[in-house]
């Protein structure tokens, strides 16, 4: 596979959690103390009840391919074509992500098929959250 050079991302205070997950080979989501609520991206307070009061778990890493496009233009940091995803996690958020192990085809994807996530190390500090077609 070729080497990526696009722009990845930087943590911050409210997202440390997540990549230091990422880089452990965990995905890690929010969960609110008060209204139960799971969310996703991560941030201090809950987006249902605005409680400050949340926790950090470990995922399933499990979910279902909500959609998704396919990229056919090219870029300087992927070659194309590839897919571009919005994941349906089991514990409720959606995230999007991109669609790997499977070629970007639309014969070859179909939505609500099963997915799992897939780690990918792109620099020495960041591990980005990738979902591939779940086995079985
Ligand atoms: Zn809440």
């Amino acid at each position: 596979m070729p080497k990526e050079s696009r722009p990845v991302p930087r943590a911050t205070p409210e997202t440390q959690h997540f990549w230091d997950g990422t880089k452990a080979g965990e995905l890690r989501l929010q969960r609110c103390v008060d209204c139960k609520h799971v969310y996703f991206p991560p941030r201090p307070f809950c987006p249902s009840c605005s409680s400050r009061s949340v926790s950090v778990f470990k995922a399933s890493g499990r979910g279902r391919l909500l959609s998704y496009v396919i990229n056919q233009r090219p870029h300087p940091a992927w070659n194309a074509p590839y897919s571009i995803a919005i994941v349906e996690l089991d514990e409720g958020p959606r995230m999007m992500t991109n669609l790997v192990g499977v070629d970007a085809d639309p014969r070859k994807i179909r939505c609500d098929m099963p997915v799992v996530i897939d780690y990918a190390d792109v620099t020495p500090e960041v591990t980005l959250p990738r979902f591939r077609p779940a086995q079985g």
